[in-house]
């Protein structure tokens, strides 16, 4: 990861003697060295015994096991062999080989490649082959005549101290290891977890300890919102493990507490009798404490050793900051720094399994009405700082145990008690407006809540399940008019069951032309009551012989895209009704067909068009596309662009649904646009008393100046065609015209309608 670990520099000390303070501490529990002594002539046990009696090596006592055949030693390895720091052995047992045999078991069978192999022998003259010396890794060579006192304690010293290097080397391997591996594991939201580990076990295993200790940290971190100073356990092992990410004060030992803060306080590390803290200081601020539960001093060969890796964990404190800033993105939102879904999914996890209150949580989901719209247009840059002031207000509603996270655009999650979710407060954050760039921005909101139960089985739901209950009940909250907020419930899961299978009709009747049909609504002129043209509306029977209202079904269709496949078909059908009255002599209507924002972004949707034309005959000019400004609103310039396209074909754009969205006018008058059709809802509010200074004058008038024609939907009353009329719009459509109707039975009306205006006027 970093500099390497300089394992020279640990040898050294190793090899180095204890000093002052480490004599002092002879004496102390320091396991012994267990040597395996390995011969079928007993006499060599127990010369060995005597020569060895009351002998340390190294600081430490000796133990020694014996084995008489190469047999008993194989089952003596196979019990103890992580102990074992040395084998003498004798080369020639049962057979003249067995002692090479056994060489061969211990290195590859067993795999303990760390305990170090003298070899004896009787004869002086037999010496193995130097390639069986370096194949097995054999230490030393002797004859059983060499085994004096002295020389056997220097050569036992010399294989201990070997031993002792290996192992730490390898130990110290298998932290840095964790390290390095943890350094991989960049974008894990564990890495500091991971990398804490790796520092416990290397130190542990540079003591000889089996890890039992902890890491402390401070939790702020620069990319925290609320920088949080107290100190978390950022890894653990041994009795400590469970602690991992809770905050240090949560312990349950004060001793153990107050002896790490006393640390972080004297910023240097500490030597209790029966522990150790260690004070690693990351530049940055990023100060981190070990606690080791040693249970014994520490010599001064250790402390040393612990003082060259505190470098280097300090470094490696260091990357991980860095890592975790990565992480951050991988976890956090970048522009209002909440969290993000994955961590927000993390978390409640978490909770979930760990928390004894789950059952009275919930998660509430929360989603901008016409965000898109606005932030089209206001701008990118107002829009980011729309979302901002949203996270802002919602991080200060509620209090921190509550989670907030933003998922995606417009749309903010919150986890905590319900009580504290409730509907009222939720929907109240909302009730100012939002400032972004100096402008009053007014934002609604919808929310949909899904409290925590258990599910079939008694189980307690998991964070992806509730947030998807949180999207049904949102989408309950959209759908629903003049509703606000929705609570999840089965009901609504059937719903959305019924809604699959209306779906699944909804895909039948289109495959086999049935049930879908066209009706046709006329538009006129009311100056002279004269057909302009007809606005063709799909209508759907299903198999129950009950209609469903297209504004049940479209929204469906649209959402899982199968709007392409029913939009290209009404369009044929529209295309061959208006060959048919053409044919009987009808050549002034115009067929406005609807044409949802998912169409016309499909990338055929221009072909198909063409096509249709093509196939059908119709003049291009007698057909009017109504789109709405949802699409308009959506990337100007390729929306100005496909229009072009369209124009060029020769079909005429009507703007559906006027005054509903949130168009700028700086958009609209760059859109190619053939007609507004003012929305029926504008119409309904038409009263002799706000004609003349309300909306539909002014949408009136903004046509007029845009070079725009006009017509009014929903037209149902005479005073309303009248007050229309003074207005200046005297295109309309509405049921006091004609409501929409199968294609014979506008047939019918045409007629009808054709004779009265022929009648002399009387
Ligand atoms: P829309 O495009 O605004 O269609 C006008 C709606 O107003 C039609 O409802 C029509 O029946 C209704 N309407 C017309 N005159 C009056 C009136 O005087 N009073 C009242 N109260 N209502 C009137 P409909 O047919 O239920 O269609 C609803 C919506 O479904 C349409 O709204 C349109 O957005 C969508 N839609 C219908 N057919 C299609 C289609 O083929 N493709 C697409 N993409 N959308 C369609
Ligand atoms: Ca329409
Ligand atoms: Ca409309």
């Amino acid at each position: 990861m970093t500099s390497p670990v300089p394992n020279d520099d640990l040898i050294d000390f190793v090899d180095e003697p204890a000093d002052d303070e480490g004599s002092a501490l002879r004496g102390n529990v320091l396991p012994a060295w267990v040597v395996l002594v390995v011969d079928d002539d007993e006499e060599v046990h127990q010369a060995t015994n005597f020569a060895l009696q009351n002998t340390r090596l190294l600081d430490r006592p000796l133990e020694l096991l014996h084995a008489h055949s190469a047999a008993e030693a194989r089952a003596c390895l196979e019990a103890r062999g992580g102990e074992i720091a040395v084998v003498l052995l004798d080369v020639v047992m049962e057979t003249p080989e067995a002692g090479l045999d056994l060489v061969a078991v211990i290195r590859r069978d067993l795999a303990l490649d760390e305990l170090r192999i003298i070899l004896r022998t009787g004869q002086p003259g037999y010496a193995p082959e130097l390639s069986v010396v370096r194949d097995y890794d054999i230490n030393d060579y002797k004859t059983k005549s060499e085994l004096t006192h002295v020389r056997l304690v220097t050569t036992l010293t010399a294989a201990i101290r070997s031993f002792e290097q290996i192992r730490t080397l390898a130990a110290s391997r298998r932290g840095l290891d964790m390290i390095v591996q943890s350094a991989g594991e960049l974008f894990g939201r564990r890495a500091l977890a991971s990398f804490a580990e790796g520092v416990l076990t290397q130190i542990s295993a540079l003591l000889r300890l089996e890890p039992e200790g902890l890491i402390c940290a401070r939790s702020g971190s620069p990319f925290m919102q609320n920088a949080d100073s107290s100190l978390y356990v950022v890894g653990a092992a041994g009795r400590f493990r469970n602690h991992v990410s809770r905050p240090l004060a949560e312990l349950g030992d004060g001793e153990i507490v107050q002896t790490i803060n006393r640390c972080m306080a004297a910023r240097t590390s500490i030597y209790e009798p029966n522990a150790t803290v260690l004070f690693f200081s990351g530049e940055g601020g990023r100060s981190a404490v070990v606690y080791l539960a040693t249970e014994r001093p520490l010599e001064s060969v250790d402390r040393r050793m612990l003082e060259v890796f505190a470098v280097n964990i300090g470094v490696g404190f260091e990357n991980v900051g860095l890592f975790e800033r990565l992480n951050f993105y991988a976890y956090f939102d970048p522009l209002t720094r909440l969290p993000n879904r994955v961590r927000l999914v993390d978390d409640v996890d978490q909770f979930l399994v760990s928390s004894a209150d789950a059952l009275s949580h919930a998660v509430a989901l929360l989603d901008l009405a016409h965000f898109s719209e606005v932030n089209n247009a206001l701008g990118q840059r107002s829009g980011d700082a729309l979302l901002m002031a949203v996270a802002r207000r919602l991080r200060s509603a509620f209090p921190d145990s509550v989670m907030l996270a933003r998922l995606v655009g417009d749309s903010f999650a919150l986890f905590g008690p319900a009580r504290v979710l409730s509907p009222d407060a939720l929907v109240q954050i909302f009730d100012a407006p939002f400032y972004a760039r100096g402008h009053g921005v007014p934002l609604h909101v919808r929310v949909g809540i899904a409290p925590v139960s258990r599910g079939a089985g008694g189980l307690l739901p998991r964070a992806s399940d509730l947030l998807r209950d949180a999207a049904v009940a949102l989408g309950h909250a959209k759908h629903e008019r003049g509703s606000r907020c929705c609570h999840y419930t089965r009901e609504m899961a059937a719903q959305a069951q019924q809604r699959m299978v209306m779906l699944n009709e909804l895909r039948a009747a289109l495959d086999f032309h049935r049930g879908l049909t066209v009706h046709y609504q006329p538009q006129i002129d009311a100056r002279d009551g004269a057909l302009i043209g007809a606005e063709a509306l799909l209508r759907w029977r299903r198999d129950d012989g009950s209609m469903v209202p297209p504004d049940d079904f479209i929204p469906l269709a649209e959402y899982t895209g199968l709007i392409v496949e029913i939009g290209a078909w009404v369009f044929m059908q529209a295309c061959d009704q208006l060959m048919r009255w053409r044919d009987a002599g009808e050549e002034r209507v115009v067929m406005a067909v609807n044409v949802s924002a998912l169409q016309f972004r499909q990338a055929g949707f221009v072909e198909m068009i063409r096509n249709t034309l093509d196939q059908t005959g119709v003049p291009p000019d007698r057909i009017e596309l109504e789109i709405t400004e949802s699409v308009a609103m959506e990337e100007v310039d390729k929306v100005v662009d496909q229009l072009q396209v369209l124009r060029a074909l020769g079909v005429r754009i009507a703007l559906d649904d006027f005054g509903c969205g949130f168009s700028s006018l700086s958009v609209l008058t760059r859109l190619p646009i053939d007609r507004l059709k003012v929305d029926r809802s504008f119409v309904s509010q038409l009263t002799e008393d706000n004609a003349r200074s309300g909306i539909v004058q002014t949408i009136l008038r903004l046509a007029q100046g845009a070079g725009m024609a006009a017509i009014a939907e929903g037209v149902e009353t005479h005073d309303q065609a009248e007050l229309l009329r003074t207005l200046g719009c005297s295109e309309m459509q509405g049921f006091l015209y004609g409501r929409p109707m199968p294609a014979e039975e506008f047939a019918i009306w045409m007629r009808q309608n054709r004779a009265d205006l022929e009648a002399p006027i009387p």
